[in-house]
Protein backbone atom coordinates (compact mmCIF):
# COMPACT_ATOMS: atom_id res chain seq x y z
CA UNK A 1 0.00 0.00 0.00
CA UNK A 2 1.36 3.33 -0.90
CA UNK A 3 1.89 6.29 1.84
CA UNK A 4 -0.86 8.23 0.37
CA UNK A 5 -3.39 5.09 0.48
CA UNK A 6 -2.56 4.63 4.01
CA UNK A 7 -2.98 8.49 4.61
CA UNK A 8 -6.60 7.71 3.03
CA UNK A 9 -7.65 5.20 5.34
CA UNK A 10 -6.97 7.32 8.24
CA UNK A 11 -8.08 10.30 7.16
CA UNK A 12 -10.27 9.88 4.49
CA UNK A 13 -10.13 9.82 1.02
CA UNK A 14 -11.47 13.23 0.22
CA UNK A 15 -8.87 14.77 2.22
CA UNK A 16 -5.75 12.70 0.17
CA UNK A 17 -7.94 13.74 -3.00
CA UNK A 18 -7.91 17.36 -1.92
CA UNK A 19 -4.04 16.73 -1.49
CA UNK A 20 -3.66 15.44 -4.56
CA UNK A 21 -5.39 18.42 -6.42
CA UNK A 22 -3.31 21.02 -5.16
CA UNK A 23 -0.15 19.39 -5.80
CA UNK A 24 -1.28 18.87 -8.80
CA UNK A 25 -0.71 22.62 -9.08
CA UNK A 26 2.77 22.27 -7.69
CA UNK A 27 4.01 19.40 -9.92
CA UNK A 28 7.66 18.63 -8.98
CA UNK A 29 8.28 22.14 -7.17
CA UNK A 30 11.51 22.36 -5.51
CA UNK A 31 10.96 22.29 -1.79
CA UNK A 32 13.36 22.31 1.10
CA UNK A 33 12.36 22.30 4.22
CA UNK A 34 15.65 23.24 7.23
CA UNK A 35 15.50 23.15 10.91
CA UNK A 36 17.71 22.38 13.69
CA UNK A 37 17.44 18.98 14.72
CA UNK A 38 16.28 15.02 13.19
CA UNK A 39 15.32 13.72 16.09
CA UNK A 40 13.23 14.71 19.15
CA UNK A 41 10.96 17.75 19.50
CA UNK A 42 7.68 18.45 18.10
CA UNK A 43 9.15 19.74 14.76
CA UNK A 44 11.14 17.30 13.79
CA UNK A 45 8.34 14.89 14.42
CA UNK A 46 6.13 15.98 11.98
CA UNK A 47 8.64 16.87 9.66
CA UNK A 48 9.65 13.01 8.94
CA UNK A 49 6.18 12.21 7.67
CA UNK A 50 5.99 15.64 6.11
CA UNK A 51 8.72 14.67 3.88
CA UNK A 52 7.61 11.49 2.14
CA UNK A 53 4.38 12.33 1.85
CA UNK A 54 5.14 15.65 0.01
CA UNK A 55 7.41 13.15 -2.41
CA UNK A 56 4.63 10.80 -2.99
CA UNK A 57 2.15 13.69 -4.04
CA UNK A 58 5.31 14.54 -6.50
CA UNK A 59 7.14 17.39 -4.89
CA UNK A 60 10.49 17.05 -4.96
CA UNK A 61 10.81 17.77 -0.91
CA UNK A 62 13.54 17.72 1.38
CA UNK A 63 14.72 18.05 4.54
CA UNK A 64 18.23 19.80 5.73
CA UNK A 65 19.22 19.77 9.22
CA UNK A 66 21.89 22.87 10.93
CA UNK A 67 24.95 21.46 11.91
CA UNK A 68 25.44 23.46 14.96
CA UNK A 69 27.87 23.66 17.85
CA UNK A 70 27.81 23.63 21.46
CA UNK A 71 27.86 27.41 21.57
CA UNK A 72 25.04 28.09 18.80
CA UNK A 73 22.60 25.62 20.06
CA UNK A 74 22.92 27.76 23.99
CA UNK A 75 22.65 30.64 21.81
CA UNK A 76 19.48 29.34 20.38
CA UNK A 77 18.16 27.83 23.63
CA UNK A 78 18.19 31.67 25.08
CA UNK A 79 16.98 33.00 21.84
CA UNK A 80 13.60 30.14 21.88
CA UNK A 81 13.55 31.34 26.17
CA UNK A 82 13.19 34.91 25.10
CA UNK A 83 11.34 34.40 22.02
CA UNK A 84 8.84 32.67 24.51
CA UNK A 85 8.51 35.39 26.97
CA UNK A 86 11.75 35.01 29.39
CA UNK A 87 13.99 38.05 29.94
CA UNK A 88 17.07 36.94 28.78
CA UNK A 89 19.37 37.78 25.78
CA UNK A 90 22.18 36.22 24.40
CA UNK A 91 25.51 38.52 24.08
CA UNK A 92 27.43 39.63 21.29
CA UNK A 93 29.75 36.61 21.38
CA UNK A 94 26.94 34.59 21.27
CA UNK A 95 25.27 35.97 18.58
CA UNK A 96 28.06 35.89 16.81
CA UNK A 97 28.20 31.80 17.11
CA UNK A 98 25.00 32.19 15.97
CA UNK A 99 25.97 34.17 12.88
CA UNK A 100 29.04 31.88 12.11
CA UNK A 101 27.05 28.51 11.97
CA UNK A 102 24.37 29.93 10.03
CA UNK A 103 27.21 31.01 7.96
CA UNK A 104 28.86 27.63 7.74
CA UNK A 105 24.89 25.95 6.58
CA UNK A 106 24.50 28.46 4.32
CA UNK A 107 27.96 27.70 2.38
CA UNK A 108 27.53 23.77 3.00
CA UNK A 109 23.76 24.55 1.48
CA UNK A 110 24.06 26.82 -0.99
CA UNK A 111 23.19 24.56 -4.01
CA UNK A 112 20.19 22.85 -2.68
CA UNK A 113 18.98 26.54 -1.71
CA UNK A 114 19.36 28.11 -4.63
CA UNK A 115 17.48 25.57 -6.75
CA UNK A 116 14.91 25.25 -4.39
CA UNK A 117 11.22 27.04 -5.46
CA UNK A 118 10.28 27.08 -1.64
CA UNK A 119 12.35 27.04 1.23
CA UNK A 120 10.71 26.71 4.70
CA UNK A 121 12.80 27.33 7.42
CA UNK A 122 11.97 26.44 11.09
CA UNK A 123 12.08 28.56 13.84
CA UNK A 124 14.77 30.97 15.00
CA UNK A 125 17.91 28.60 14.71
CA UNK A 126 18.17 28.77 10.98
CA UNK A 127 16.69 31.71 10.39
CA UNK A 128 19.58 33.65 9.59
CA UNK A 129 20.60 31.65 6.51
CA UNK A 130 18.66 33.93 4.74
CA UNK A 131 21.41 36.54 4.74
CA UNK A 132 23.56 34.52 2.42
CA UNK A 133 21.07 34.15 -0.20
CA UNK A 134 20.44 37.99 -1.27
CA UNK A 135 19.92 36.50 -4.60
CA UNK A 136 17.82 33.82 -4.22
CA UNK A 137 14.46 33.07 -6.78
CA UNK A 138 13.25 30.64 -4.52
CA UNK A 139 10.33 31.88 -1.73
CA UNK A 140 11.29 31.72 1.18
CA UNK A 141 8.82 31.17 4.48
CA UNK A 142 9.80 31.48 7.94
CA UNK A 143 7.47 29.03 9.86
CA UNK A 144 7.30 29.95 13.67
CA UNK A 145 6.58 27.26 16.22
CA UNK A 146 6.87 29.09 19.48
CA UNK A 147 4.82 30.98 21.20
CA UNK A 148 5.83 35.30 19.81
CA UNK A 149 3.12 36.83 21.82
CA UNK A 150 5.16 38.61 24.16
CA UNK A 151 8.64 38.25 23.28
CA UNK A 152 11.90 39.95 24.89
CA UNK A 153 12.36 43.00 23.21
CA UNK A 154 16.15 43.00 22.56
CA UNK A 155 15.79 39.55 21.26
CA UNK A 156 12.88 39.91 18.96
CA UNK A 157 14.42 43.32 17.51
CA UNK A 158 17.36 41.31 16.53
CA UNK A 159 15.65 37.79 15.00
CA UNK A 160 13.61 40.57 13.29
CA UNK A 161 15.90 41.93 10.96
CA UNK A 162 16.48 38.40 9.35
CA UNK A 163 13.11 37.13 9.23
CA UNK A 164 11.94 40.31 7.70
CA UNK A 165 13.91 39.49 4.81
CA UNK A 166 11.34 36.34 4.09
CA UNK A 167 8.31 36.38 1.61
CA UNK A 168 6.26 35.31 3.81
CA UNK A 169 5.76 33.87 8.10
CA UNK A 170 3.28 31.41 9.33
CA UNK A 171 2.11 31.11 12.43
CA UNK A 172 0.63 28.24 15.07
CA UNK A 173 -1.99 30.42 16.46
CA UNK A 174 -3.68 33.72 15.78
CA UNK A 175 -2.39 34.88 19.19
CA UNK A 176 1.28 34.38 18.44
CA UNK A 177 1.58 36.27 15.24
CA UNK A 178 3.64 39.29 15.30
CA UNK A 179 3.69 42.26 12.51
CA UNK A 180 6.24 41.80 10.05
CA UNK A 181 6.84 43.56 6.52
CA UNK A 182 5.31 40.68 4.49
CA UNK A 183 2.00 38.08 5.06
CA UNK A 184 1.64 36.30 7.91
CA UNK A 185 -0.42 32.92 7.73
CA UNK A 186 -1.47 31.14 10.68
CA UNK A 187 -1.28 27.36 10.47
CA UNK A 188 -1.92 25.08 13.32
CA UNK A 189 0.27 22.08 14.58
CA UNK A 190 -1.18 18.72 13.60
CA UNK A 191 -0.63 14.90 14.67
CA UNK A 192 0.58 12.14 12.19
CA UNK A 193 -1.96 9.68 12.71
CA UNK A 194 -0.24 7.06 11.07
CA UNK A 195 3.26 7.57 13.77
CA UNK A 196 3.75 5.47 16.96
CA UNK A 197 1.74 7.90 19.55
CA UNK A 198 -1.20 7.82 17.09
CA UNK A 199 -1.89 4.91 14.98
CA UNK A 200 -4.63 2.18 15.91
CA UNK A 201 -2.97 -0.01 18.70
CA UNK A 202 -4.25 -3.68 19.16
CA UNK A 203 -6.62 -3.98 22.18
CA UNK A 204 -4.35 -6.52 23.91
CA UNK A 205 -1.60 -4.33 23.84
CA UNK A 206 -3.64 -1.15 25.56
CA UNK A 207 -4.55 -2.87 28.28
CA UNK A 208 -1.10 -4.35 28.94
CA UNK A 209 0.71 -1.40 28.93
CA UNK A 210 -2.38 0.32 31.31
CA UNK A 211 -2.51 -2.29 33.68
CA UNK A 212 1.67 -2.22 33.98
CA UNK A 213 0.92 1.61 35.00
CA UNK A 214 -1.04 0.53 37.36
CA UNK A 215 -4.49 1.08 35.66
CA UNK A 216 -7.83 -1.21 36.55
CA UNK A 217 -9.17 -1.36 32.85
CA UNK A 218 -12.82 -2.35 34.97
CA UNK A 219 -12.78 0.47 36.32
CA UNK A 220 -13.03 4.40 35.18
CA UNK A 221 -10.01 5.78 34.02
CA UNK A 222 -9.15 9.76 33.72
CA UNK A 223 -5.63 10.53 32.10
CA UNK A 224 -3.37 13.35 31.68
CA UNK A 225 -0.14 13.22 30.02
CA UNK A 226 2.13 16.06 30.18
CA UNK A 227 5.77 17.11 30.76
CA UNK A 228 5.66 17.76 34.61
CA UNK A 229 5.61 21.64 34.33
CA UNK A 230 3.49 23.56 36.64
CA UNK A 231 1.36 25.31 34.13
CA UNK A 232 0.06 21.54 33.15
CA UNK A 233 -1.45 22.23 36.77
CA UNK A 234 -1.23 18.53 38.06
CA UNK A 235 -2.14 19.24 41.25
CA UNK A 236 -5.04 21.10 39.74
CA UNK A 237 -6.13 17.30 38.53
CA UNK A 238 -4.96 15.60 42.03
CA UNK A 239 -7.88 18.10 43.88
CA UNK A 240 -10.57 17.62 40.75
CA UNK A 241 -9.79 13.87 41.36
CA UNK A 242 -10.33 13.74 45.22
CA UNK A 243 -13.46 16.13 44.86
CA UNK A 244 -14.97 13.75 42.17
CA UNK A 245 -13.99 10.37 43.94
CA UNK A 246 -17.04 10.29 46.68
CA UNK A 247 -19.14 10.60 43.99
CA UNK A 248 -17.43 8.06 42.00
CA UNK A 249 -15.58 5.80 44.47
CA UNK A 250 -14.03 3.13 41.70
CA UNK A 251 -12.32 6.41 39.91
CA UNK A 252 -8.59 6.04 38.88
CA UNK A 253 -6.70 8.99 37.47
CA UNK A 254 -3.15 8.45 36.07
CA UNK A 255 -0.68 11.30 35.77
CA UNK A 256 2.29 10.22 33.22
CA UNK A 257 4.95 12.61 32.02
CA UNK A 258 8.21 12.95 31.31
CA UNK A 259 10.76 15.43 30.74
CA UNK A 260 11.80 15.32 34.58
CA UNK A 261 15.83 14.61 34.27
CA UNK A 262 16.85 17.13 32.28
CA UNK A 263 14.68 19.82 33.59
CA UNK A 264 15.48 21.08 37.39
CA UNK A 265 11.67 22.54 37.57
CA UNK A 266 10.32 19.38 36.51
CA UNK A 267 11.73 17.38 39.18
CA UNK A 268 10.62 19.56 41.99
CA UNK A 269 7.25 19.21 39.97
CA UNK A 270 7.13 15.52 40.33
CA UNK A 271 8.48 15.37 44.02
CA UNK A 272 4.83 17.89 44.26
CA UNK A 273 2.42 15.47 42.61
CA UNK A 274 3.99 12.21 44.53
CA UNK A 275 3.56 13.94 47.89
CA UNK A 276 0.28 15.03 46.55
CA UNK A 277 -0.73 11.81 45.36
CA UNK A 278 0.23 10.14 48.31
CA UNK A 279 -0.65 6.56 49.56
CA UNK A 280 -3.79 6.84 47.76
CA UNK A 281 -3.79 3.56 45.64
CA UNK A 282 -6.05 4.95 43.09
CA UNK A 283 -3.79 7.56 41.71
CA UNK A 284 -0.73 6.30 39.41
CA UNK A 285 2.08 8.73 38.71
CA UNK A 286 4.57 7.80 35.58
CA UNK A 287 7.79 9.52 34.68
CA UNK A 288 8.27 8.29 30.98
CA UNK A 289 11.21 8.03 29.52
CA UNK A 290 11.74 10.31 26.23
CA UNK A 291 10.38 8.89 23.06
CA UNK A 292 8.11 6.49 24.34
CA UNK A 293 5.35 7.26 22.26
CA UNK A 294 3.51 3.51 21.97
CA UNK A 295 3.01 3.97 26.03
CA UNK A 296 1.52 7.34 25.42
CA UNK A 297 -0.88 6.33 22.63
CA UNK A 298 -1.99 3.50 24.34
CA UNK A 299 -2.46 5.13 28.17
CA UNK A 300 -4.77 7.48 25.80
CA UNK A 301 -6.63 4.99 24.48
CA UNK A 302 -7.22 3.39 27.74
CA UNK A 303 -8.70 6.29 29.02
CA UNK A 304 -11.87 7.07 29.52
CA UNK A 305 -11.62 10.50 29.80
CA UNK A 306 -8.38 12.52 28.59
CA UNK A 307 -7.87 15.74 31.08
CA UNK A 308 -5.57 18.29 29.90
CA UNK A 309 -6.21 20.79 32.74
CA UNK A 310 -3.18 23.65 31.53
CA UNK A 311 -3.27 27.00 32.84
CA UNK A 312 -1.06 28.45 30.08
CA UNK A 313 -0.94 26.65 26.88
CA UNK A 314 -0.01 27.30 23.35
CA UNK A 315 -2.12 24.42 20.85
CA UNK A 316 -2.12 21.37 23.16
CA UNK A 317 -1.06 18.46 21.39
CA UNK A 318 -2.23 15.81 23.98
CA UNK A 319 -5.75 17.46 23.50
CA UNK A 320 -5.62 16.79 19.71
CA UNK A 321 -4.16 13.44 20.47
CA UNK A 322 -6.93 12.70 22.69
CA UNK A 323 -9.91 13.47 20.26
CA UNK A 324 -7.94 11.35 17.90
CA UNK A 325 -8.42 8.47 19.95
CA UNK A 326 -11.75 9.48 20.36
CA UNK A 327 -11.95 10.57 23.99
CA UNK A 328 -13.68 13.60 24.94
CA UNK A 329 -10.96 16.32 26.35
CA UNK A 330 -11.34 18.13 29.77
CA UNK A 331 -9.24 21.06 28.95
CA UNK A 332 -8.14 23.91 30.73
CA UNK A 333 -10.04 27.28 29.38
CA UNK A 334 -6.83 28.86 27.88
CA UNK A 335 -4.62 29.77 24.72
CA UNK A 336 -4.86 27.55 22.27
CA UNK A 337 -7.17 24.74 24.32
CA UNK A 338 -9.79 27.19 23.35
CA UNK A 339 -9.82 26.49 19.63
CA UNK A 340 -9.79 22.93 20.04
CA UNK A 341 -12.14 22.07 22.73
CA UNK A 342 -15.62 23.00 21.19
CA UNK A 343 -17.87 23.09 24.79
CA UNK A 344 -19.87 20.27 25.34
CA UNK A 345 -19.10 18.55 21.78
CA UNK A 346 -15.60 17.42 21.85
CA UNK A 347 -15.13 18.22 25.78
CA UNK A 348 -15.40 20.90 28.25
CA UNK A 349 -13.74 23.90 28.89
CA UNK A 350 -12.65 23.99 33.14
CA UNK A 351 -11.55 27.08 35.18
CA UNK A 352 -11.12 25.17 38.30
CA UNK A 353 -10.85 22.01 39.93
CA UNK A 354 -14.21 21.66 40.82
CA UNK A 355 -15.24 22.83 37.38
CA UNK A 356 -13.31 19.83 36.16
CA UNK A 357 -14.86 17.75 38.67
CA UNK A 358 -18.17 18.30 37.99
CA UNK A 359 -17.37 17.38 34.12
CA UNK A 360 -15.74 14.18 35.27
CA UNK A 361 -18.84 13.27 36.90
CA UNK A 362 -21.03 14.47 33.74
CA UNK A 363 -19.39 12.39 31.71
CA UNK A 364 -18.39 9.48 33.28
CA UNK A 365 -22.29 9.27 34.50
CA UNK A 366 -23.49 8.22 30.79
CA UNK A 367 -21.23 6.00 28.84
CA UNK A 368 -23.49 6.56 25.23
CA UNK A 369 -22.89 9.99 25.61
CA UNK A 370 -19.01 10.18 26.47
CA UNK A 371 -18.84 7.78 23.41
CA UNK A 372 -20.96 10.27 21.14
CA UNK A 373 -18.93 13.35 22.27
CA UNK A 374 -15.61 10.99 21.67
CA UNK A 375 -17.21 10.65 18.52
CA UNK A 376 -17.18 14.19 17.91
CA UNK A 377 -14.12 14.69 18.72
CA UNK A 378 -12.14 11.90 16.63
CA UNK A 379 -13.88 13.53 13.39
CA UNK A 380 -12.94 17.04 14.60
CA UNK A 381 -9.68 16.04 14.80
CA UNK A 382 -9.18 14.19 11.44
CA UNK A 383 -10.79 17.44 9.58
CA UNK A 384 -8.90 19.83 11.77
CA UNK A 385 -5.81 18.44 13.36
CA UNK A 386 -3.92 15.68 11.47
CA UNK A 387 -0.77 16.07 9.30
CA UNK A 388 -2.79 15.95 5.69
CA UNK A 389 -4.39 19.17 6.95
CA UNK A 390 -1.26 20.97 7.60
CA UNK A 391 0.15 19.68 4.27
CA UNK A 392 -3.06 20.97 2.68
CA UNK A 393 -2.35 24.61 3.87
CA UNK A 394 1.29 24.42 3.47
CA UNK A 395 0.51 23.69 -0.33
CA UNK A 396 -2.47 26.22 -0.41
CA UNK A 397 0.66 28.78 0.70
CA UNK A 398 3.03 27.28 -2.02
CA UNK A 399 0.47 28.02 -5.01
CA UNK A 400 -0.76 31.50 -3.41
CA UNK A 401 2.96 32.61 -3.46
CA UNK A 402 3.12 31.12 -6.71
CA UNK A 403 0.63 32.96 -8.29
CA UNK A 404 0.75 35.87 -6.49
CA UNK A 405 -2.15 38.32 -7.60
CA UNK A 406 -3.74 35.49 -10.14
CA UNK A 407 -7.37 36.01 -9.19
CA UNK A 408 -8.34 32.37 -10.08
CA UNK A 409 -6.27 29.36 -9.70
CA UNK A 410 -7.70 26.35 -11.32
CA UNK A 411 -7.47 22.95 -9.69
CA UNK A 412 -8.72 19.60 -11.63
N1 LIG B 1 4.63 13.71 25.59
C1 LIG B 1 5.36 12.53 25.55
N2 LIG B 1 5.78 12.00 26.73
C2 LIG B 1 5.50 12.58 27.92
C3 LIG B 1 4.77 13.79 27.96
C4 LIG B 1 4.35 14.33 26.77
O1 LIG B 1 5.62 11.98 24.48
O2 LIG B 1 5.91 12.04 28.94
C5 LIG B 1 4.19 14.26 24.32
C6 LIG B 1 2.70 14.45 24.19
O3 LIG B 1 2.08 13.24 23.81
C7 LIG B 1 2.62 15.53 23.12
C8 LIG B 1 3.86 16.37 23.42
O4 LIG B 1 4.74 15.54 24.16
O5 LIG B 1 2.77 14.98 21.83
C9 LIG B 1 3.53 17.59 24.28
O6 LIG B 1 2.94 18.57 23.49
P1 LIG B 1 1.91 19.62 24.09
O7 LIG B 1 1.61 20.59 23.00
O8 LIG B 1 0.74 18.91 24.67
O9 LIG B 1 2.67 20.33 25.31
P2 LIG B 1 4.15 20.95 25.45
O10 LIG B 1 4.96 19.92 26.17
O11 LIG B 1 4.63 21.26 24.07
O12 LIG B 1 3.93 22.16 26.33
Amino acid sequence: MTLLERYAEVAGRDVVEHLRQLAGLLKGARVVHVNATATGGGVAEILAPLIPLSRELGLDARWEVLDGTPEFFACTKLMHNAIQGKRAAPDEQALRAYEEVNAGNAARLTGVLNDAEFVFVHDPQPAALIRHFSKRSGHWIWRCHIDASHPDSRVWRYLQTHVAGYDASVFSLPAFVRALPHRSYVIPPAIDPLGDKNRDLPDEQVRSICERNGLDMNRPRIVQISRFDWFKDPLGVIAAYRIAKPFLPELQLLLAGGGASDDPEGVEVLRAVREEAGDDPDIHVADLPPGDNVTVNALQRGADIVVQKSLREGFGLTVAEGFWKGRPVIGGDTGGIRLQVVDHHTGFLVASAEGAALRIRYLLHDDARRQRMGEKAREFARRSFLLTRQLREYLTLMVALQRGAEERIGAD
